[in-house]
């Protein structure tokens, strides 16, 4: 499917059929290929604020943020200037650095985990967190939710076998059924299927993974008092319970998703994992937890795990900086900018009549749009969020993109606002929502 666009996208096609040719699908990572709304990607060329400006010379608001990173816009001037002087003093050593010492302070002052080791991604996070969590307990079976995202690791590619309390299956060649024999998936939000795979299994679970608020299947809010339990059942097994915030973690809220919830309600994960905004755009992240847990780690204890650019002085940068600028008041403006922007959506849409559902975890949206007549009232698992009519996202994500606003090009993701996005980037987005309601609703 291919999109008609009223702007030039010449330069943007001419390179992802060059970026085809050498690289598979012309992306570094398969949810920018457009793949789940068609047409060609847009090479963005610089970014400033709440605006890319494409390889074509095309501006855009933009509502990915890098996929969650960019909480304060592209380009914040004290993160480039930070980053610019870090980068003058050498890029990488292979020792320990003081920027890293002080974003581990930071996370450890924001969230409830008492230690923490980086990584270079998210991926990374969760897979090491998963060996610490088999390390510790000396167990072997993981379990997740379906529809729940935590990179590509093999264990975690998994989707639910052919019944409940059965073992997955690999979610994508190149898995071996072997890393999944250990995994076992259940619908999110589903505690009868969480008790009933611990009846079964409780004394062979190393641990329970979930997103703290689901955001990878569009935002999926965990039912009151879910993420608690989850941590009661853990403890009551003797398992570990991971919160998995790359996503939520210092976005949802200044403590994250778990300052939804667990700060509120009084329980802690005994591990978490942080990513995208704690890096500032650049490549970090950390998994962390309990002191006693996180010492199990070599070298101060027997659980491997390691990376050359672990804690790369750069990017450590870029995420301290970030973070330091992160305050109470750029929570609160790009939650503002979150509630203009999901309003006024939802309201464009519903003039047009095109049934959808907004649901928002802090300063994440997303807006699910159903089929005519559907009488879903809430998303609150994955066979729920594939209930979307998937032609109208696309129509209504083209016609956004033509008038200037990028949205997420994929129907189960979250929509990021930043504190760069001001009056005129909130009203350039709300300007083009009732002709791209009206084009959803055509379809
Ligand atoms: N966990 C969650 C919740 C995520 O959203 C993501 C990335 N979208 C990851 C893990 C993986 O992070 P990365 O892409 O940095 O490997």
């Amino acid at each position: 499917m291919t999109a008609p666009t009223s702007r030039p996208t010449a330069r943007s096609a001419d390179l992802f059929a060059r970026a085809s040719a050498v690289t598979p699908g012309g992306v570094n990572s398969p949810v920018r290929a457009f793949g789940a709304v068609g047409g060609t990607p847009r090479f963005i060329a610089s970014a400033q604020g709440a605006w890319l400006t494409d390889v074509d010379g095309n501006e855009y608001v933009d509502l990915v943020g890098s996929w969650g990173p960019m909480l304060l816009g592209h380009a914040h001037p004290e993160v480039i200037e930070a980053v610019q002087a870090a980068v003058a003093r050498g890029t990488s050593y292979g020792t320990p650095t003081e920027p890293e010492v002080l974003l581990a302070e930071e996370i450890v002052a924001r969230t409830p985990v008492e230690r923490v080791r980086f990584t270079s991604s998210g991926t990374e996070a969760t897979m090491s967190a998963i060996r610490l969590a088999r390390g510790a307990t000396g167990r072997d079976v993981v379990v997740k939710f379906a529809g729940c995202y935590h990179g590509h690791v093999d264990a975690l590619l998994a989707s639910a076998g052919s019944g409940l309390a059965t073992f997955a299956v690999p979610g994508t060649p190149g898995v071996p059924q072997s890393a999944t024999d250990l995994t076992m998936v259940l619908p999110y939000n589903d505690r009868a299927a969480v008790e009933r795979v611990f009846a079964e299994h409780g004394d062979r679970i190393a641990c329970v993974i979930t997103e703290a608020t689901p955001g990878n299947m569009g935002v999926v809010n965990p039912e009151p008092g879910f993420n608690a339990f989850l941590a009661a059942t853990c403890a009551a097994h003797g398992a570990l319970f991971v919160s998995d915030e790359v996503m939520t973690g210092f976005r949802a809220t200044k403590r994250g998703g778990w300052g939804l919830d667990g700060a509120v309600e009084g329980w802690v994960p005994d591990l978490m994992t942080f990513g995208k905004v704690m890096g500032g755009g650049l490549p970090a992240a950390a998994f962390g937890g309990r002191a006693d847990l996180m010492g199990l780690l070599s070298p101060e204890g027997p659980v491997y795990q390691a990376g050359t650019l672990s804690g790369n002085p750069v990017a450590t940068t870029a995420g301290l900086t970030t973070l330091r600028l992160a305050t109470d008041e750029v929570y609160a403006h790009v939650d503002a900018v979150a509630t203009t922007i999901s309003e006024a959506a939802s309201a464009a849409l519903g003039e047009a009549g095109v049934p959808h559902l907004v649901q928002r975890a802090g300063t994440m949206f997303s807006i699910f749009l159903l089929e005519q007549g559907s009488t879903l009232t809430a998303v609150r698992d994955f066979d729920e969020a594939g209930r979307q009519h998937l032609p109208a996202y696309a129509a209504f994500f083209h016609a956004m993109l033509d008038a200037g606003v990028h949205l997420p090009p994929s129907a189960y993701e979250v929509w990021f606002c930043s504190a760069a996005h001001d009056e005129r980037a909130v009203q350039h987005v709300l300007a083009a929502l009732p002709a791209a309601a009206r084009a959803a609703a055509a379809t």
